[in-house]
């Protein structure tokens, strides 16, 4: 039942005569539009679902994005890449391929891949959550023959509390720490999960925040990212420029994961640590993070989530390429439809914070102050309870990169009927 390679299943629907993605050793390829989508190593053409590192290769000669994902991906890639961008709900032909991007909810300018070619439509979701948040557009259900589906949180012992719950949790901590004379330090991904808890956390709070709020460098520069996208967010200040103690008095701080641990974090002592993460659903996790408190939060679907998700699309069959893959096919399977695990670099929410982006705006943040970020070697590569570790991330740089591709011109894409249009983050 376990189809690793799609290529060599050929199923009674006819989804594999004349497939319209396929696996490559570069990640998921449509043949008949010459393009990837989000490839895992550098490539020509790449539909990019969303900016987070391991659906965001370097090196790409061009770059799709929805319109909304332009500041993030500008963020993470640099000045140099060229990034084409098309709103949600628009097309464009590619090869006589019809190709849309539809808001998939999981960080801001997330989409799900629409391709259409002779009758058929295939939907490539990236990552994906079904609850509402106030810093992307809401998830949208896309019919389709084929869906190709994330599985993260893919067991039925993942189901989200409604988030304004975990808000609300959020902020008594943060009281109940600034009335103890300790700082709150909440880690979270620089990107989509740091701006979903400041605008949640708002929201929960209104007009009276405990303390400020001081943000890591590379949260600080997602944050930027989100506000030069019209996002709101409250006041933050950048965790290294706060002042003295004084300015960190009952100051939530907002950190990536992997500077847990270092010697970043000792300014903020006395402190109260925390993680928010679906994994957090898991008590083990949370004590092999040795944090004081898990917040359970993810920008992935649950269980449920998933289940409604795939069904809402009405699709034929489903490839489910990371996470609980084979228990998602399983359970498709056994209720009659087609479903396989595909085999994909994808990580979901695995528990790092890494991309050349971030690693680039840590450097950044320390330089000039004496001070080093280092990562731990081991909490950032522990793995949830009963999952495999994750596979290695491919040819994530360690160096910044030669400019490439410094043309005006957004590359092949659009040419064809004009639709969309090309932006090089100056506008
Ligand atoms: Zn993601």
């Amino acid at each position: 039942m376990m189809a690793r390679l799609p290529l060599a299943y050929n199923g009674p629907m006819g989804h594999h005569d004349n497939p319209l993605l396929t696996l490559t050793d570069s990640g998921l390829y449509c043949k008949p539009g010459d393009f990837f989508i989000d490839p895992w190593r550098p490539v020509d053409r790449a539909i990019i679902t969303h900016a987070h590192a391991d659906h965001l290769a370097w090196g790409c000669s061009e770059y799709l994005v929805a319109r909304d994902g332009l500041a993030v991906t500008r963020a993470r890639l640099g000045e140099t890449a060229t990034i084409a961008t098309l709103p949600y709900g628009e097309s464009f032909d590619k090869n006589g391929v019809k190709v849309s991007l539809h808001p998939a909810g999981h960080i801001l300018g997330s989409a799900q891949v629409r391709v259409e070619h002779l009758g058929r439509v295939w939907v490539a979701s990236g990552d994906y959550k079904v609850e509402p948040d106030a810093t992307c557009a809401a998830f949208e259900p896309v019919r389709c023959h084929l869906f190709i589906s994330e599985s993260t949180f893919g067991l039925p012992i993942y189901r989200w509390r409604p988030q304004r719950e975990v808000f609300a949790d959020m902020a008594a901590w943060w009281r109940a720490n600034r009335d103890a004379g300790r700082s709150s330090i909440v880690y979270a991904y620089a990107l989509g999960k740091a701006q979903r808890i400041l605008a949640g956390l708002a929201a929960a709070i209104g007009d009276d925040p405990p303390g400020p709020i001081l943000a890591h460098g590379a949260v600080e520069a997602m944050n930027r990212a989100y506000r030069d996208s019209g996002i709101a967010l409250p006041t933050t200040t950048h965790a290294t420029e706060a002042g003295g103690p004084t300015a960190r008095s009952g100051a939530l701080i907002v950190a990536p994961p992997s500077a847990h641990g270092t010697p970043w974090t000792r300014r903020f002592a006395p402190a109260s640590t925390a993680f928010a993460s679906g994994w957090m659903r898991i008590r083990g996790t949370r004590r092999r993070r040795s944090v004081d408190r898990g917040f359970v939060l993810s920008d992935h679907a649950d269980w449920p989530g998933l289940l409604a998700a795939i069904d809402a699309t009405g699709a034929e069959a489903v490839w489910l390429t990371h996470g609980y893959t084979a228990v998602v096919a399983r359970w498709l399977a056994e209720r009659g439809r087609e479903a396989h695990a595909v085999a994909t670099r994808y990580e979901g929410e695995g528990e790092r914070d890494e991309s050349p982006g971030a690693e680039a705006t840590d450097r950044a943040a320390a330089t000039g102050e004496g001070e080093v970020i280092h990562k731990p070697a081991d909490a950032s590569r522990s793995v949830p309870e009963g999952e495999a570790p994750s596979q290695p991330r491919g040819e994530a740089p360690t160096e910044p990169r030669p400019p490439r591709n410094q043309t005006a011109s957004v590359g092949s894409w659009i040419r064809s009927d004009g639709q969309g249009h090309g932006d090089r983050g100056d506008a």
